[in-house]
């Protein structure tokens, strides 16, 4: 088990992944307290892992942590290895954001690609290629569909509401999905790409009406509702999944 400390008041909470139970416990809990509840529920927490580990995300996320597959756009798809250079259309470098790094913005270029019922990766020779490479090159590859899909659809949902986007940033963080500064700023967790693309719209109709909104009133959900109807079952779906794609 692992402990996060965190600014939560009061209570603990955990989270289960695949490989272990994460305590989320306030910053000023004594560590003896948290032992103490943890033995104290035990077996509860046994249990919730044991169910947490048997859902079709859980297993997508081992098979990803193995190298074997990974989700885009809700869809598991497999990582299919290829030795040589991939013939890929479109170059992927010139566009990506330059603080990834070059080293991976160019193997991202020449070495992934999907034909939406398969990631190819290329590695140069038929030698063993590291599980953590196809990893590293899977996570910018992310990072460059979110961008590719949720750059342009903010510019049209923020239009549609009469506003205008100060900026876009993309980053990864393990806590939220994206956010609004009240300067205009949009902010996305590239991490989503996993998600179907009805939960992606769903994310960018709900940052965008922040640009109006800087709250979760029902003015603010009225707003959502006007970009996105199905706004309740997408929620629903980020509650239940999102944590698994967030590692
Ligand atoms: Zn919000």
């Amino acid at each position: 088990m692992k402990i996060t400390r965190t600014r939560r008041q009061g209570s603990i909470a955990f989270r289960f992944n695949s490989d272990a139970i994460e305590i989320l416990a306030p910053h000023n809990m004594p560590l003896a307290e948290i032992h103490q509840l943890v033995a104290e529920n035990r077996q509860w927490l046994e249990q919730q892992q044991q169910q947490h580990c048997n859902t079709p995300m859980a297993a997508a996320q081992q098979a990803f942590q193995a190298g074997k597959s990974a989700m885009l756009f809700g869809q598991q798809l497999p990582i299919v290895l290829q030795v040589g250079p991939l013939d890929v259309s479109h170059n992927i470098s010139n566009d990506i954001s330059n603080d990834i790094s070059n080293d991976i913005s160019n193997d991202i270029n020449n070495d992934i690609s999907n034909n939406s019922q398969q990631i190819l990766v290329s590695h140069p020779q038929a030698s063993t290629i590291q599980s953590e490479r196809i990893q590293a090159l899977v996570t910018a590859y992310w990072r460059y569909q979110a961008e590719q899909t949720m750059t342009p659809l903010s510019h049209k949902l923020a239009e549609k509401l009469g506003v205008s986007i100060k900026k876009i940033s993309y980053r990864r963080t393990k806590s939220k999905w994206g956010h609004c500064t009240t300067d205009g700023e949009l902010q996305y967790n590239w991490m989503i790409a996993q998600a179907p693309l009805d939960v992606i719209y769903y994310l960018v109709a709900h940052e965008t009406s922040h640009l109006i909104h800087h709250d979760h009133s029902p003015a603010f959900w009225n707003c959502v509702a006007s970009l996105c109807p199905d706004w309740k079952k997408q929620r629903r779906w980020l509650k239940e999944h999102g944590s698994w794609l967030m590692f």
